[in-house]
């Protein structure tokens, strides 16, 4: 029977695996999702066959409101909003892997072994860490805090100081299993690191903290595979360890940042530019007709999608203007920055939904080059990810995050509603610069007009 579980617990870890693959692409993403779903599927199935389980009233109770709950704000939630979800699923993950390691404290107590005390201690400090801290990446993003980093005196020896203290209360736990007490302060400790931890980074850097919140939610799922040795919780949570590390690195590239700048270095506290100031500053404003002439006169167009494309739901307007253009002769190309939106891949996913064929999608290395010999760069709802402070301002939470180079096309022609800074908080100098024209209105109506002119 072992034999038999284990054999399609390795069946459901292969799926996951072909699953991630398939996510690795927006062309096979719906496909891998497929996948790992039929994997876990496998999983659960299999795992409730298992004979110690003597009552299934809690199980069959669990199943229904979880997936109740799963299902209904799956459904509901709007793409923007997203990384919150993903957040609270993070922390969620984490917090219910802490608990099963808990729960299992007593199983062990009259026979305890070194490599499951090892891993309850594990299961909890990182469990508990991810749940708080997630939690707190949730309010940044859901607006409930601020965006700017929270510091104060001393805030680095705290938290060195409670590492310490949590390595003193493991060796303790370690040395003699049954001090609970030890157990449930480190419990304490991790839920407050994983709020100390999160609190000082900026909301710039939340794609960083996102992904390597999901990847402790994987590391905590895999140690408490070890303390229940269950198979396929090792391998699917060591495949979200790992994929969420692979992840971070790649956010830190796309932000031109390492891991600790993001997580010690407080970066943007003081917050910049007029936007901090208050200072007031003045752009000339165009309309809809001045924008749909550029276009039409243009020969190349390199198109910016940003989050605000996202909240106008632009992307089938968007797409219509494109085509029209390309019928006219006019080369047309989405420059997609990887930070784009709020959550990775994000603007690749919403250009998918309105068909917008893959090989006009190009990512900042292969067009950056390319700005400096266009004649219009359209920007629909984007702000950081165009904004020249992260080349120049050192003070700037932006400062060295490669941006897409709008600045140098030949005529930049921005759509968003008002002057109002984009998600880090900064200024954009690009909206007072002579080339640019400045087309306030959502991001939908604004392009659907467009659409309208140039029809006409
Ligand atoms: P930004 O958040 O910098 O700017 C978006 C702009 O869209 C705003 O300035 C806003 O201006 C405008 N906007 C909002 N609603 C509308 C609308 N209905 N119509 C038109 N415009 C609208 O977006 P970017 O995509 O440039 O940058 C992404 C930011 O999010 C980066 O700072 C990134 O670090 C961060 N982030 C990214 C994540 C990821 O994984 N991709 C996750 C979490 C954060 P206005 O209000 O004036 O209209």
């Amino acid at each position: 029977m072992d034999a038999a579980r284990n054999l399609a617990y390795l069946i459901s870890a292969v799926f996951f695996i072909f699953g991630l693959k398939g996510l690795s692409s927006p062309r096979t993403a719906r496909r891998g999702n497929l996948l790992a779903v039929i994997g876990m599927a496998i999983a659960i199935f299999v795992t409730l066959l298992d004979k110690q389980i003597i009552d299934f009233t809690f199980i069959i109770v669990g199943i229904i409101v979880g997936s109740a709950i799963g299902a209904i704000t799956a459904r509901r939630v709007q793409m923007t909003a997203m990384p919150q979800m993903v957040a609270i699923f993070n922390g969620f993950g984490g917090g219910a892997s802490a608990l099963v390691a808990l729960a299992e404290y007593n199983r062990f107590l009259a026979t305890p072994r070194l490599d499951i005390v090892v891993t309850i201690v594990l299961s909890v400090f990182v469990g508990a860490l991810t749940l708080t801290g997630s939690f707190i990446a949730f309010a940044k993003l859901q607006d409930l805090m601020k965006g700017t980093p929270i510091v104060f005196k001393f805030q680095q020896a705290l938290n060195a100081l409670l590492g310490v203290v949590f390595l003193v209360l493991a060796g303790i736990f370690v040395w003699n299993f049954s001090n609970v007490t030890a157990l449930l302060l480190i419990l304490v400790i991790a839920s407050a690191l994983g709020v100390l931890l999160v609190i000082p980074i900026g909301s710039a850097d939340m794609p960083v903290v996102i992904c390597l919140l999901n990847s402790y939610s994987g590391i905590a799922a895999a140690m408490t595979g070890f303390v229940l040795s269950n198979v396929v919780l090792i391998v699917s949570g060591a495949l979200v360890g790992a994929s969420g590390l692979i992840l971070t690195h790649i956010m830190c590239v796309a932000m031109n940042r390492s891991l600790p700048n993001v997580v010690f270095g407080a970066v943007g506290v003081g917050g910049y530019g007029a936007a901090a100031t208050g200072e007031k500053r003045y752009v000339t404003e165009y309309t809809e007709e001045d924008a749909a002439m550029m276009l039409e006169d243009a020969q190349s167009v390199i198109i910016i999608p940003g989050y605000g494309l996202a909240v106008a739901q632009a992307q089938f307007a968007l797409h219509e203007m494109a085509q029209m253009l390309i019928d006219r002769g006019t080369t047309v190309r989405y420059a997609v920055h990887p930070v784009a939106g709020r959550m990775p891949g994000h603007m690749n996913v919403l250009l998918a939904e309105a068909n917008v064929p893959y090989d006009l999608l190009l990512d900042l290395d292969e067009i950056n080059d390319d700005f400096q010999h266009t004649d219009v760069a359209l920007i629909i709802g984007a702000n950081d990810v165009i904004n020249p402070a992260a080349r120049t301002e050192k003070d700037s939470p932006l400062y060295g995050m490669p941006i897409l180079n709008a600045d140098q096309a030949q005529t930049v022609i921005i759509c968003k509603r008002s002057l109002s800074p984009g998600f880090s908080g900064v200024d954009n100098e690009l909206f007072y610069d002579q080339k640019t024209m400045m087309i306030f209105g959502d991001g939908k109506a604004s392009v659907q007009e467009l659409v309208n002119l140039i029809k006409g």
